[in-house]
């Protein structure tokens, strides 16, 4: 393949909040498309709706990108930074005749339109100052900032082989002349999106299947400036739980939003990936294995759904695979920012070791591991339950020995036999008060091991019932 047909693909996000979960996933395919091709993934920022556009958006989507590992060749490339070259190409359409200048105000065209439904027609522009043979058009009006219209071609089909979708075929009678520059001179997104692809040699186009009807417009305007087509995958929305389509009011949709809530960013990549693409029956995939097996088949062309426990499970599994020290530092992270700092990740590694296997998130493994650092809070029903008057001399008994144990798993279970045998209890009715005053729930992994990677003193003190 020579480098002028090497696949190039991009994502060109909106900086006008965090990076969402369903722009994370199209960027995600079109990065592993570049990467199986052996390709290059571009950057761009689309930032011409200037009232809505900040940089903090842009700081955050870079972030979220980095987090996943999503890394790019090119880019960013800001838009707005690319004004001239917009108004360059603009010149030449309307030299070659391919767009045109229309000076219609607001006001007369809300009239035209107003018109055409009591008309009974679909509302549409009519083209009163769109050039043609013979016509004449009406006096340029004074002091009238023109926009610039695409001069859409009336006759004929727009058809494409969609990468997701398969073949779809519009008819230009359907199609507008779209408005591509405004009249500040910012082109409309149709426009800029083109002489961007065009120039970047984008070969291949991943995006939200709600610019499915963008396509037509953007087709004719390659075809307006004799650029070559890239392909374009056009892959459904994301739905949420409910059906409906994945928003903010219906729960997390940024990708900030699952780093913060204890996801791994390999499970993210897993998970999304999975989430509208298949490899069989593959579930469990690392990113080696997507960027070898993603060849832009198998996109499904119906919504998935969102589907938060599954997201679980797969994060479940990259934790329990996760190394003990890794997760030490994103737990410490997680305690930080409730306030317990000054926490050695060394002394966290063998307590996410212990814990790991049966937490989803690193937040819950954060839950768990704060009873080590955080005094617990037994709720009353947990007391009155399991901490009984019956059992307290067991309790004193045990922790006279543990007051003398050699402090490892081996030397707290010593003493828990001993304490048994002298009392004629089994393990649970002194298992479970123990938790309940130590780790403040009934239920944690062997309480030996739970026990051993407390200070001796804390747990003395929490053993402490009168
Ligand atoms: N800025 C557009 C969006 O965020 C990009 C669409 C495209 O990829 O062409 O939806």
């Amino acid at each position: 393949m020579t480098s002028a047909h090497k696949i190039r693909t991009r994502i060109a996000p909106s900086p006008t909040g965090f990076l969402h979960l369903g722009t994370a996933r199209t960027a995600l395919y079109s990065w592993a498309y570049a990467r199986h091709h052996g390709g290059e993934f571009v950057l761009r920022i689309e930032d011409t709706d200037v009232a809505r556009s900040t940089q903090d958006s842009v700081d955050q989507i870079m972030a979220s990108m980095h987090w996943l590992g999503l890394d790019y060749d090119e880019g960013p490339v800001y838009q707005m930074q690319r004004l001239g070259r917009y108004h360059e190409v603009i010149a030449q359409m309307i030299a070659a005749g391919t767009a045109y200048r229309c000076y219609s105000s607001p006001d007369e065209l809300d009239a035209m339109r107003e018109a055409q439904r009591a008309r009974g027609e679909k509302t549409h522009y009519d083209g009163r100052w769109r050039p043609e043979p013979g016509k004449t058009l009406p006096p340029v009006p004074e002091g009238v900032q023109p926009v610039v219209r695409l001069r859409n071609p009336k006759e004929g089909d727009v058809t494409w082989d969609d990468l997701v979708k398969g073949p779809i075929t519009i008819n230009n009678r359907e199609i507008d002349d779209l408005i591509i520059q405004r009249p500040d001179g910012v082109p409309t997104y149709n426009f800029a999106v083109v002489v961007d692809d065009w120039d970047m040699g984008i070969t291949h186009v991943f995006r939200g299947d709600e610019h499915v009807n963008n396509t037509p417009w953007q087709i004719n305007i390659f075809r307006a400036l004799g650029a070559p087509l890239p392909k374009f995958g056009h892959v459904p929305v994301i739905l949420g739980d409910d059906g409906q389509k994945l928003s903010k009011r219906r729960g997390a949709v940024s990708v900030t939003a699952y780093e913060e809530g204890g996801y791994l960013p390999e499970a993210m990549l897993n998970y999304l990936a999975r989430l509208g693409w298949s490899h069989g029956d593959e579930e469990l995939f690392s990113r080696e294995q997507l960027v070898a097996w993603f060849d832009g088949s198998h996109l499904a062309k119906s919504p998935a759904q969102w589907d938060a426990a599954k997201l679980a499970w797969v994060n479940a599994q990259y934790i329990k695979q996760a190394s003990d020290e890794r997760l030490a530092g994103l737990v410490a992270t997680q305690l930080q920012g409730r306030g317990v700092n000054g926490i050695e990740a060394a002394a966290l590694a063998p307590m996410c070791g212990l814990f790991k296997d049966r937490c989803s998130t690193t937040v819950e493994l954060a839950d768990w591991l704060s009873m080590y650092f955080v005094a617990v809070e037994p709720s009353a029903e947990d007391l009155a339950a399991h901490v009984t008057d019956a059992v307290r001399p067991a309790l004193e008994s045990l922790r006279e020995r543990l007051s003398e144990a050699a402090w490892d798993k081996a030397g707290i279970g010593a003493a828990f036999k001993e304490t048994l045998a002298a009392h004629q209890l089994k393990m649970p009715q002194l298992a479970l008060p123990v938790r309940v005053l130590v780790c403040g729930r009934p239920q944690t992994p062997s309480i030996d091991a739970v026990l051993a990677l407390f200070q001796r003193d804390e747990v003395l003190a929490r053993l402490r019932t009168v």
